[in-house]
């Protein structure tokens, strides 16, 4: 079945007035994840997606080990009652095991990650103990098995330690690297195509001629992608000429998994962009109940084996950001088969400054959010314009405001979604 005909079989289906959440769930309804996948050395692996579950090939930790510094002993020479006084016959160090034997009575002094010598159970910390030259002196109220990390606590043989589909951080390269694994299998890099396209854009490093602007999307297009860990193919400025887009189209769709465009998607544009893809694709043009964003394409465009996904974005500067991230962005961490795709919660805090708002479409203003006497909130970063990118720099979060509802009041509540997170 076409795209549009699927689209359209969809209940409550309106061209005109598509919500961000139906667009969302339509254009992610359609990916599965690609299946390629290679084999990499550990750290390359940052910023992956796991090709399958990585599953313990040994315990963690390997052996019993110490939890602290302190004492090792066993827990049946030790008086329940009164104090105990134990005769220390040696040193465990972490890496360094303690090689003798111990006799009734007798302790080790032992150090954090060193293995507790044969026979003993318990450890007890240096800073509960007194000592008196070669012997310390234990107090009443230890407990069997006490300060003692066992083998395989943390992970026991064949457990499974991270699913497939895990997008890989910092945590997990350490797990990883506490298991062993010097390799491991991710998925392919996402590969995406984009251009920009518009007569009046000048690429950087050429003076701008009266009525030309510089390409700015590419850049910020760069720096989602990158961010995202996809393979970006840029193919520089694109102009209004059919001929020159068909070429560019056709290369992007063969050597690229996602084609992503910008600019020509307007509603009554007479230009090109709009017309090529849907000669040379499957693609929905949707007007969005979405400010900034309103026009965007998606679907796909060329020939299998040669056939990528397209989002057709539109030409504002903060349009391009707020549709990549509301739609481009699950769907790139769909097709990279990330599982859970990472979550942006949306958060509350107080609006101080009053919004101007029409209901009927989903508004996303950049806001600064800051801490004032222990509450969150937020104010919008000066003029709102679409095109306005500064207002994108000035920010540290989007606030995302209903779509239903209207105007905002000083000292309400808006959700906020944060640029910033920390790992
Ligand atoms: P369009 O969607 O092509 O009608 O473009 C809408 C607005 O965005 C126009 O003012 C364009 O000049 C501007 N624009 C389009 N593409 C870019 C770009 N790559 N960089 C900066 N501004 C752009
Ligand atoms: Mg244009």
């Amino acid at each position: 079945m076409s795209l549009s005909a699927k689209f359209s079989c969809q209940d409550d289906y309106d061209p005109n007035a598509l919500s961000v959440d139906q667009a969302r769930q339509f254009i992610l309804g359609q990916l599965a994840p690609m299946a390629a996948r290679e084999r990499v050395a550990l750290r390359s692996a940052l910023g992956r997606v796991l090709a399958e579950d990585v599953i313990a090939p040994c315990n963690v930790p390997a052996h019993d080990n110490s939890a602290m510094d302190g004492f090792a002993l066993r827990f049946a020479d030790l008086e329940q009652s009164a104090v105990s006084r134990l005769k220390v016959v040696g040193v465990a160090l972490a890496g360094n095991a303690f090689d003798g034997s111990l006799r009734a009575g007798e302790c080790v002094r032992i150090m954090t990650g060193a293995i507790p010598p044969p026979g003993t159970d318990t450890v007890v910390i240096q800073e509960v103990v007194q000592t008196e030259g070669d012997f310390v002196l234990v107090p009443a109220g230890q407990r069997l098995g006490q300060n003692i990390r066992l083998a395989g606590e943390d992970l026991a043989i064949g457990q499974p330690a991270i699913a497939a589909g895990k997008l890989v951080r910092p945590a997990e390269l350490g797990l990883m690297a506490s298991l062993g694994f010097a390799e491991v299998s991710v998925k392919r890099r996402l590969r995406v195509a984009f251009f920009s396209t518009g007569d009046e854009l000048c690429s950087i490093g050429t003076p701008l001629a009266e009525g030309e602007v510089y390409d700015s999307n590419r850049y910020t297009l760069f720096g989602m992608l990158s961010r995202i860990g996809c393979d970006v193919i840029d193919m520089g400025v694109v102009r209004d000429d059919p001929a020159l887009l068909e070429a560019a189209f056709s290369e992007a769709a063969a050597n690229a998994d996602v084609v992503i465009t910008s600019g020509g998607v307007s509603v009554g544009e007479a230009d090109f962009v709009k017309q090529l893809m849907a000669k040379m694709g499957e693609v929905l043009f949707w007007k969005i109940a979405m400010k900034p964003g309103r026009p965007m394409a998606f679907g796909r465009i060329g020939e299998a084996p040669h056939a990528a996904w397209l989002f057709g974005l539109p030409g504002n500067p903060v349009a391009v950001m707020a549709t990549f991230y509301q739609f481009v962005r699950d769907a790139l961490y769909t097709l990279m088969g990330a599982s859970p795709i990472p979550a942006v919660p949306l958060l509350p805090a107080t609006c101080v400054a009053p919004l101007k708002k029409f209901p009927g479409r989903t508004e996303l203003q950049r806001g600064l959010l800051t801490s004032e006497n222990g509450q969150w909130v937020v104010r919008p970063t000066g003029a709102q314009g679409s095109g306005i990118l500064r207002s994108m720099s000035d920010a540290n979060c989007l606030i995302v405001i209903e779509q239903d509802r209207g105007n905002v009041i000083a000292g309400e509540t808006v959700q906020v979604q944060l640029f910033e997170g920390l790992v």
